[in-house]
């Protein structure tokens, strides 16, 4: 830990965290929404205490708990492919770690806090609008089965933040808010780039070891290899995880190396998108030009980000494991391939391997692709659909399915999938506690709980809230809310940017 104190925007050197007190907000302060699993759970927090005065100062920043030394962690990064130096907490701040009654052990962080060392230009505040994105999208990532930080509440304030809103050219007067986050560590590749990239390879080593005591048990620590055992374990976990985002249609929309968990969950909420019409060159984030984090393109980034990350172990690494290193990354792709065509036969039902599936994955993509189908829906109503209506052709009541139905080979590509469910050694079968989601968190639909919020009416953040832990169950108050239906046409001009 850093020895200046104080929260001064600086170039520190020589530590992984710095001291920082967070800045209380403007009260009064409003719960704008809790996770009662996260805060029964994991903090082994009675809900109904969050209710008080306390909690909203504990989970704003306001008061600390007794026995917390709040810090803000150093790190740097891969920004857009190129180094940007250190960036670092600039408006989070680690409260510390809980060992909860399970024996488990999560970091608590509060982000939206104040400035910090790394604060760098920015005010260290989050506006509401990102923050219920956070909560929202962080929980339902966790509920789609997908490896992820989590969110326990989500507190407003009167606090005035102003952010340059992208699509009106004005600076809007929005107001701070503070989502208190979980995770089991919040290291990311860009904390062990800082270090390299520094010259700092004593404390290299040092968190290396930290991390793999703590978060890599089946590592043993004086294995010669250990710091290799852990790079193939983060390429390997990594390509599982970019699976699982393309499996669902999530595009993170910022995958720099200091949103990488080295943890391999997901982190950093900021202008994602769950894909609608099926696109690979859907990009999520409006300031995203070049559309490098396009949804299609995140294996690749992955690999790149694996390679920055490879560079930042080089230094701890004899010449024989840097080239054994490369050999593991060369690994990524056909580790992420496999995991792909597994997660996507579990989409469409089949429970065994053929030589085939790759082509009717590939044709089925293909068509939604030109028939811009929903990809959400789509692989829902295929699965929904009984074999006798997929025979038959008769899919009109299924709107995503109608859509994909108009292609030319839709025919041709049906009566293929019906052969290879024909030749499954048991019956086509979906998992149906973790495959093709029926609500997943569009922009329309937090758009509009959003909206709800900035009114302090937090009903709508609730409601999709609850909607959304359950997101494989039809439920009739989504069904009502249309939240399984073609989206509204408004939603098409929404735009999301990294102003946050
Ligand atoms: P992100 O794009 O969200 O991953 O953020 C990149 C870097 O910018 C991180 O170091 C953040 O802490 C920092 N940052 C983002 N927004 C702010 C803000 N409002 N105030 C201070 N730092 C910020
Ligand atoms: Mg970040
Ligand atoms: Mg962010």
């Amino acid at each position: 830990v850093d020895d200046v104190d104080g929260n001064f925007v600086r170039t520190v050197k020589d530590c992984i965290f710095s001291k920082s007190i967070p800045t209380p907000l403007k009260g009064p302060l409003r719960l704008a929404a809790v996770s009662k699993e996260v805060v029964e759970e994991t903090l082994d927090l009675d809900v109904v205490l969050t209710q008080s005065e306390d909690f909203l100062q504990f989970a704003s920043g306001g008061k600390l708990m007794s026995g917390s030394v709040p810090l803000t962690h150093r790190y740097g990064g891969h920004q857009f492919g190129y180094w940007a130096g250190q960036l670092g907490d600039g408006r989070a701040h680690l409260l510390g770690q809980y060992l909860n009654r399970k024996g488990e052990t999560w970091e608590l962080q509060l982000k939206g806090s104040g400035k910090t060392p790394y604060s760098r230009s920015g005010d260290g505040r989050a506006v509401i609008r990102s923050s219920v994105r956070e909560f929202l999208c962080s929980e339902a990532m966790h509920f789609l089965g997908v490896p992820t930080s989590r969110a326990a509440s989500l507190i407003v304030s009167e606090e005035p933040v102003l952010r340059d809103q992208f699509y009106n050219g004005n600076v809007d007067t929005e107001r701070g808010a503070v989502v208190l986050r979980v995770a089991k560590s919040w290291f990311r590749f860009g904390s062990l780039e800082i270090l390299a990239k520094s010259g700092e390879t004593d404390l290299l080593r040092k968190l290396l070891d930290f991390v793999i005591e703590e978060h890599f048990p089946s590592i043993v620590s004086d294995d010669p290899d250990k710091y290799l055992v852990f790079y193939s374990t983060v390429v390997n976990e990594t390509a599982h995880l970019i699976g699982q985002w393309m499996s669902i249609g999530f595009a993170h929309g910022v995958c720099n190396t200091d949103n990488f968990s080295l943890l391999s969950i997901t982190i950093d909420y900021g202008p994602f998108g769950f894909m609608e019409a099926y696109d690979p060159n859907f990009v999520p984030n409006s300031s995203d030009d070049e559309g490098r984090y396009r949804i299609g393109a995140q294996a690749d980034v992955g690999l790149f980000n694996l390679q920055k990350l490879q560079e930042a172990l080089n230094p701890v690494l004899t010449q024989k494991q840097q080239r054994a290193a490369n050999m593991i990354l060369k690994g990524f792709t056909g580790i992420y391939q496999m995991r792909i065509q597994q997660l996507f036969r579990g989409k469409l039902g089949l429970r065994d391997e053929d030589e085939e599936d790759g082509l009717l994955i590939a044709l089925l993509l293909k068509m939604m692709e030109e028939t811009k189908s929903d990809f959400t829906m789509t692989f829902r109503q295929l699965s929904e659909a009984s074999q006798l209506q997929l025979h038959s052709r008769n899919v009109s009541q299924m709107w995503a399915l109608y859509d994909l139905s108009q292609h030319v080979h839709f025919s041709d590509w049906l009566r293929m999938y019906l052969l290879r469910i024909s030749r499954l050694k048991k019956s086509r079968s979906f998992n149906k506690k973790c495959v093709n989601p029926r609500y997943v968190l569009r922009n329309w639909m937090a758009e509009l709980a959003i909206r709800k919020a900035e009114k302090n009416d937090f009903s709508q953040v609730a409601m999709l809230h609850r909607i959304l832990a359950s997101p494989f169950v039809t439920q009739t108050t989504a069904e009502d809310a249309g939240y399984a239906s073609r989206p509204p046409r408004w939603s098409q001009r929404l735009k999301v940017s990294c102003s946050s």
